[in-house]
């Protein structure tokens, strides 16, 4: 018994580490939570044995070095758990006795990083967070980098806000997204992103990663004039804190419960992780007298969600190749309902990771899905292993078996073969896709169905289709094939830019297309450039002219451009002469909706008289283009007190 205590206070404590200050948790919340109330079982049975130094007497945060350290006047403390309706109804009791009937607030449970803001005299004066629960880490420069947070209030008392930051879901997928293709290890879950990108010394960093904020709280509910959690929710709202709309006031644990199992069903609509729902006794002055534990408040509890993870087994690895030759490995599992959806592949990521959870074919698995997230292999688990294979990372390419390489400092396995049939179709799906040539209808499965039938064998193969052949494939008739072979006749007069783009050169994006295009005007023009030549342009690196010069001295490449050339489409760009220069040196960002004319072409045009059109707020910004619905882009800039204009402001400028 005792031996089981000590153990579990050592893996608890590790387990803290991980998430709390590597943000890098190596098992599930669910896992935890188990073993934490096993802890718990055991001392209520066993108070004798209980160390003074448990994890279940603490609040499970660390104080990192690398910040300044702050005390909080008031401690932050965690929250007691309920797993079922058992557990809530067993806390209602709790309550019941100690202060007879209540009426509950439920508040959704933001599955982000506790923080604490500290406003004196009307100014953001201290963000920290939660840390051990007494001392936090200053992390008020990081904070201030999110737009939700206002920086000033109509109160000019000391005044402490409590809430939790968040990294939306969509932010999420970006971020990782953006992290594979750049061969970094990518986050396991939002909070742990949320976290990492809070505890960044770097601000400019955490200012990328589109991390919100939902307020739930305050020390001092005496000075906002309430007496129960829910008027100082709306007068948070009135005061200019971003609270969670979504809650609501109870007026019993049958309530509560409904409620809970509401969003059990929902939780998954929302566009945040939130990981279950926190039940709040309402009345201020009855939550006094309930009191706190050393570890989190007796009138409050948080009510868990059941586990979005699964154990399934893995049938087999696919790889498959993407346009610029990665090999992507993909676990087949064994189908199992997980989160409201039958899951049945789960993304690997790379080899590397392959690697070190050592993912072997057959193995049983912990596999996690959150929502509309991709399903990911969380863990083995071993002890149901019995001979598997290690999985060895392949050295051919399955489409087209030419030898598969790692390069130097790169996580990713690549085919390097150019006339590799899986890297040409991501190809032609690439020069069809909107950004590119933009050829209506023609999807992925189509170019999978033209590639297969022969019909083609590169990008300029699409202007030498004929109806004829079109017709005879299966599931396309008459209407189609005219469709189609229109879509591809209209994307013969793209500008060169796109063209450019929709070439799929590798690092050159959309941007970089336009510079080069609009610098050069010709296809002609470009083929010949060398790389000083290119890095003269402003924004172009060394790394974008290196790949231009080596596709464009490549033979194949060239033959391809003739082809193209053979078949009309268009090599040139026509650029609009910079109508005036009125907006030169001007920094803008443009937010909501535009009526007139979409976000792009507002862009195109400031750009066009020489302003730059950046993304987010700041001190550096001379204007912002505010359209209908706009949000916390605009309050940004009526904090920093910037000029802010509507479309029609803009459009007059312009010149109608
Ligand atoms: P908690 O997350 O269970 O609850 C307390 C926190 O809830 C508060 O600090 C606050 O930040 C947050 N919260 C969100 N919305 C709120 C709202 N509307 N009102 C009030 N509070 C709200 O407790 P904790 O101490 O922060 O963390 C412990 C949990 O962390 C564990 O239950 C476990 O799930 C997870 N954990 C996991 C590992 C792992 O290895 N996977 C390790 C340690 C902890």
């Amino acid at each position: 018994m005792e031996k089981r205590m000590r153990e579990l206070e050592t893996l608890l404590t590790k387990y803290n580490y991980e998430y709390h200050v590597l943000d890098n948790p190596s098992i599930s919340d669910h896992e935890y939570d188990q073993l934490f109330h096993e802890l718990l079982d055991l001392e209520e049975k066993h108070p004798e044995l209980k160390s003074d130094t448990s994890p279940t007497t603490r609040v499970g945060g660390v104080v990192l070095d690398k910040f300044e350290k702050v005390s909080h006047e008031t401690a932050m403390l965690s929250l007691s758990n309920a797993f079922n309706e058992e557990d809530l109804r067993a806390f209602n009791d709790r309550i019941e006795k100690a202060v007879g009937k209540v009426e509950y607030m439920c508040e959704l449970k933001i599955d982000g990083l506790a923080v604490s803001l500290l406003y004196n005299d009307g100014k953001l004066i201290q963000g920290a967070t939660r840390g051990d629960g007494t001392v936090g880490e200053n992390i008020t420069a990081n904070l201030k980098t999110i737009h939700a947070i206002p920086l000033t209030t109509n109160l000019t008392e000391q005044f402490e806000v409590r809430g939790e930051a968040y990294m939306p879901k969509s932010a999420f997928e970006k971020l990782n997204k953006v992290r594979e293709e750049n061969n970094q290890q990518v986050f396991q879950n939002p909070r742990n992103a949320a976290a990492g990108s809070l505890r960044q010394l770097d601000t400019s960093l955490t200012s990328k990663r589109h991390l919100s904020i939902f307020l739930y709280g305050t020390t001092r509910p005496e000075i906002l004039n309430v007496n129960s959690q829910s008027a100082a929710l709306d007068k948070l709202d009135e005061l200019g804190f971003k609270t969670n709309q979504e809650r609501a006031v109870k007026k019993d644990i049958d309530g509560v419960i409904e409620y809970v199992n509401y969003w059990v069903e929902h939780r998954n609509d929302l566009p945040y992780e939130i990981d279950g729902i926190v039940i709040k006794v309402n009345d201020l002055k009855l939550q006094e007298e309930i009191g706190y534990t050393v570890r989190s408040p007796k009138w409050a509890t948080a009510y868990k969600f059941p586990a979005e993870e699964a154990k399934t087994k893995i049938l087999d690895i696919e790889l498959t190749v993407g346009r610029t030759g990665v090999i992507t490995p993909t676990a087949i599992l064994e189908p199992v309902r997980v989160a409201g959806t039958t899951v049945s592949r789960a993304s690997l990521h790379n080899h590397e990771l392959i690697e070190e959870k050592d993912i072997r074919i057959n193995d049983t698995v912990i596999i996690h899905k959150a929502g509309d997230i991709i399903p990911e292999v969380v863990r083995v688990v071993y002890e149901e292993r019995s001979d598997q294979e290690v999985y060895e990372a392949p050295t051919t390419c399955p489409s087209c078996g030419h030898e598969a390489v790692k390069l130097d400092e790169e996580v990713a396995i690549r085919c390097i073969n150019p006339t590799c049939p899986a890297q040409i179709v991501e190809d032609i799906i690439h020069f069809a896709s909107r950004g590119a040539m933009n050829i209506d209808g023609l999807g992925e499965k189509f170019v999978h169905q033209l590639y297969d039938a022969e019909l083609i064998k590169d990008v300029a193969d699409l202007y030498t289709l004929e109806k004829e052949k079109l017709v005879k494939l299966e599931r396309v008739g008459e209407k189609k094939a005219t469709n189609l072979l229109s879509a591809i006749e209209n994307s013969k007069s793209q500008p060169l830019q796109k063209l450019l783009f929709g070439l799929g050169i590798r690092f050159l994006g959309q941007k970089a297309s336009r510079l080069i295009a609009e610098e050069y005007l010709t296809m002609d023009n470009v083929m010949e450039k060398t790389k000083d030549e290119l890095i003269e342009i402003p924004e172009i690196g060394e790394v974008i002219a290196d790949s231009i010069v080596t596709y464009t001295s490549n033979d194949d490449f060239k033959h391809l451009i003739e082809k193209l050339k053979a078949e009309n489409v268009n090599m040139t760009e026509e650029v609009e002469e910079n109508e005036s220069n009125q907006f030169d040196g001007m920094t803008f960002v443009l937010t909501g909706k535009l009526v007139e004319m979409t976000r792009n072409e507002a862009k195109e045009k400031i750009e066009l008289n020489g302003g730059k059109v950046t993304s987010s707020v700041s001190n550096n910004t001379d204007v912002v283009v505010a359209g209908s619905d706009a949000g916390s882009k605009l309050d940004r800039a009526r904090e920093l007190e910037i000029t802010v204009w509507s479309e029609q402001d803009l459009l007059e400028r312009l010149g109608g």
